[in-house]
């Protein structure tokens, strides 16, 4: 059970991006997805939620195929957050209650309930002030903020989130990860993101994926996690990448000062 992915290859434009990448994760946990800009982590994230079609290769969520569900049905069981969230002139409240639209029935319209767990959404995302503004007046951290409002009003078991910390100050993305494990904890999710900071993967991932080549490596969080990862990490971003005495990724660079 949880996500499976088996010989998954994926091309883009002739150019192989995935070459034949399989992996397990349980279906409860926070999972990061590391890897240097190009190695291919968005395309994984949307091949496994269906939106872009694999040359070969089976994933299953819960041991069914997402191949063989609709896109009504995937919404029910994914919730992706892109990478860039557009921007439109919805506020943060209408924005969040589309998470909704899985759940309605043809020409059915979103009502108090939708609004209320919307409400809730932004609330327990630190967000509530931005409810009446639009996603076009707000800046890329607040709007990712709105959009993970969506998929958890979406109420999906499985949370796909591209780069979700990438336009957050520091602080943000700390208090975004422990609200994460809230409600991973809460609602037994998985949720699977990209990041590029290996920190944040080594403090709050129960296990970690390293894409490089098309190629993909899994580790678990364990006693020598950090040991384990920076040699992983060496060889994709050089010797100067380091990992200190007390656990933390810095890199080794002279300063000015
Ligand atoms: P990452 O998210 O790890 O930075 P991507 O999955 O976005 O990487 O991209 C992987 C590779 O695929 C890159 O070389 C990128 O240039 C290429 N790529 C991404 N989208 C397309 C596309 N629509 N058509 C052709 N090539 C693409
Ligand atoms: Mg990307």
């Amino acid at each position: 059970m949880g996500l499976s992915v088996e010989n998954l290859s994926v091309s883009l434009a002739g150019k192989k991006i995935l070459d034949q990448v399989s992996f397990a994760l349980p279906e409860e946990g926070i999972f990061f997805l590391l890897g240097p800009n190009g190695a291919g982590k968005s395309t994984l994230l949307r091949a496994i939620c269906g939106l872009i079609p694999a040359d070969s290769g089976n994933i299953c969520w819960n041991a069914q195929p997402i191949s063989k569900l609709s896109p009504q049905e995937i919404a029910k069981q994914i919730g992706y957050l892109p990478q860039n969230i557009q921007s439109v002139e919805m506020t943060a409240e209408e924005f969040a209650m589309l998470g909704a639209a899985p759940y309605l029935k043809w020409g059915e319209v979103p009502c108090e309930l939708h609004r209320r767990q919307a409400e809730a959404a932004l609330e327990l995302l630190g967000i509530s002030h931005l409810a009446k503004r639009q996603l076009n007046r707000m800046s890329g951290g607040e709007r990712q903020l709105t959009a993970l409002a969506r998929a958890l009003v979406q109420n999906a078991p499985l949370l796909l989130l591209d780069e979700p910390t990438a336009s957050l100050d520091v602080k943000r993305q700390q208090d975004f990860l422990q609200t994460l494990q809230k409600v991973v904890k809460r609602g037994q999710k998985a949720a699977l993101l990209s990041v590029h900071d290996p920190n944040l993967a080594l403090t709050y991932g129960d296990r970690v994926l390293v894409l490089r080549n098309g190629k993909i490596k899994l580790l678990s969080a364990s006693p020598n996690f950090g040991e384990q990862l920076c040699q992983i990490l060496k060889p994709l971003y050089g010797d100067n990448f380091t990992l200190s005495a007390d656990g933390y990724f810095y890199w080794k660079t002279e300063r000015r000062l």
